[in-house]
């Protein structure tokens, strides 16, 4: 019996999160037994070039020393006190230094914890109910989050999982990504019962879609027209794209920010703030309730902190960006040389790759017509080649300070062979 299938018999699916379980692309997941620096090592002996970093946390690497030196630290001293710790106040004041639109913020465990109760703080604060979201951005899995576009009816949403009650949709409206125009049209409709935006300032859940330029720009401006909360949800780009996120690239300050993934270095932490004025809403401060047992675990807290320390090293995203732009260079020259159309993106440590001639990527209509069939083919030719990556074509890439030339050099040789099968 295969590991998966003993998982099976447990674990509902086998996995513990849908995407590992490899629906997109077809075969039995991996295992992972252990890992380190640019490389993943399976429980049946393979080594991997790793390009999906636990989804993006590991921007340092797998196992980075002083990441694993400062766990073992805190975990010396006790796992958890449900009390407050110094660690906490130290993480949190190092984010607000590194993204200065966060005045206060408060630790969660997971980005779809971040998201959600962003949201809420975002209604409490406003007094409204209405939220205005993208095609093809994904926050976590919160009910007014998983909400898709209705057909027809611009502003009434369907819910895009059972359990999710129709009449929390009646309150998302789910937009176009990069269409400022629908934004417009909304808030001059329905401007005043708009609680708040939430955003991928960089969409990094339908592959790897950018901002068009003014996109962000109208969703700022509509919302300090209208008194609704922007929130950018940075769990992907934050500390990924540039050092103070999406919003220190695009020069763009948002009311709130999630962040998640980099922020917790590996371990369950995630967080949301921003605005002073509107965090103070927050309880204990504030009438808007939000709580959590595990918040600002003291090993979430060490991790998260050991890596936003690696990454404030200077000249570290300078040399993460030239190293994803080699490996995108790479790729497009050989998908080119073997006739294969491919559209890439990259910024920072984050890339895109999709399978199509109508580049560049900006809409999610454009992602949703990729060739999803040479994906997988490219996948699986990747992974016997010993480079793993996102087991999706809706997924974006991630690159780490451990991936050196000779990992970059080995993933283009891989996909030169590759691109000439499929
Ligand atoms: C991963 C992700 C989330 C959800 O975070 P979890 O920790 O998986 O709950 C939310 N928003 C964005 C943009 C993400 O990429």
């Amino acid at each position: 019996m295969s590991l998966f299938e003993d998982a099976r018999k447990y674990i509902a699916g086998g996995v513990n999160s849908p995407v590992r379980a490899f629906a997109g692309v077809g075969g039995e997941p991996l295992f992972v037994k252990s890992a380190k620096g640019a490389y993943l090592y399976t429980e049946d002996g393979r080594q991997l070039i790793d390009y999906v970093g636990s989804w993006g946390p590991m921007i340092l690497g797998h196992a980075d020393a002083a990441v694993i030196k400062a766990v073992k630290k805190a975990a010396e001293s006790g796992l958890s006190f449900g009390a407050p710790t110094v660690i906490e106040t130290m993480l949190a004041r190092k984010i607000c230094q590194l993204m200065p639109s966060i005045e206060k913020i408060r630790m969660v465990s997971s980005g779809t914890e971040a998201t959600m109760s962003a949201i809420r703080l975002a209604r409490g604060f406003t007094g409204r109910d209405k939220i205005i979201k993208f095609e093809g951005c994904y926050h976590g899995h919160s009910d007014s989050l998983l909400i898709k576009a209705g057909s027809g009816a611009l502003t009434l949403g369907v819910p895009s999982s059972p359990g999710v009650p129709a009449g929390l949709a009646e309150h998302t409206i789910t937009l176009d990504y990069n269409d400022a125009d629908a934004v417009k049209a909304v808030f001059a409709e329905l401007g005043d019962s708009i609680a708040c935006i939430i955003v991928e300032p960089i969409a990094g859940n339908m592959n790897m879609v950018p901002p068009v330029e003014g996109f962000l720009e109208t969703l700022r401006n509509e919302c300090t027209a209208s008194g609704s909360v922007l929130i950018f949800d940075e769990v992907m780009t934050g500390f990924r794209v540039a050092l103070g996120g999406a919003q220190a690239a695009f020069d763009i300050k948002p009311d709130l920010t999630t962040l998640g993934k980099i922020a917790g270095g590996g371990m369950p932490a995630a967080a949301f703030g921003g605005r002073a004025d509107i965090m103070k809403h927050l309880a204990p401060e504030g009438p808007v309730y939000q709580a959590g047992t595990l918040s600002g675990n003291p090993l979430a807290m060490a991790a998260g902190l050991a890596t936003l320390q690696a990454i404030e090293r200077p000249g570290f995203y300078e040399s993460l960006s030239a190293r994803t732009r080699q490996l995108i260079d790479g790729l497009q020259g050989a998908a080119g040389a073997a006739g294969v159309p491919l559209s890439t993106e990259a910024m920072g440590g984050m890339f895109g790759l999709v399978f199509t001639a109508d580049g560049p990527m900006r809409r999610f209509s454009q992602i949703a017509k990729a060739d999803l069939d040479r994906f997988r083919k490219f996948f699986h030719g990747m992974l016997d080649q010993g480079i793993y990556l996102a087991p999706s074509a809706f997924e974006a890439g991630f690159v780490s300070s451990a991936h050196g030339d000779t990992e970059i050099g080995r993933t283009i040789d891989a996909a030169t062979r590759v691109f000439e099968t499929i």
